[in-house]
């Protein structure tokens, strides 16, 4: 599993986490993930809590209670449905996102995960682009009333 960099400055739970041995160091990464100070990325990287994007792979930090807006919902379904009917549905759910057969919100959302992710290398990493979008239209969505 690859270790995350120093904090520079290095925080308080990086001097914790330096001293700690093999298994103290478990259980701080634990207590640091529940508490927000750390997130852990799919790929295995440990980020600091405030990071919006993963230092390693880049992708970007999706909340575990996501999604919970309707439209995002529905996206959310319509992935769903696709895994379980073809062994490459996130491919053709985002395929179908870019073409707008999920909706202008989804198209708009897939050009700029496409955008992001094929900038930062992971352009093919389905999975991770069909959560984007998700998240992204969820953004979206939510802004939108709040401001609206
Ligand atoms: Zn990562």
């Amino acid at each position: 599993m690859p270790e995350s960099p120093p904090a520079e400055p290095k925080s308080e739970l990086d001097t914790l986490l330096a001293a700690a041995t093999d298994h103290e160091n478990l259980v701080i990464r634990d207590v640091a993930i529940r508490a927000g100070l750390r997130w852990h990325c799919p790929c295995g990287w440990l980020n600091p809590g405030t990071d919006q994007r993963c230092g390693e792979c880049h992708v970007r930090r999706i909340s575990a209670d996501e999604p919970r807006h309707p439209d995002a919902i529905k996206l959310a379904a319509v992935r769903d449905y696709l895994n379980r009917a073809h062994r490459d549905g996130d491919a053709r759910f985002v395929d179908a996102c870019r073409t707008s057969l999920c909706g202008m919100a989804a198209a708009d959302a897939a050009d700029e995960v496409f955008l992001s992710a094929t900038h930062y290398g992971y352009a093919r990493a389905w999975s991770v682009l069909a959560d984007e979008i998700i998240a992204d239209v969820e953004t979206t969505a939510n802004t939108r009333e709040v401001s609206g």
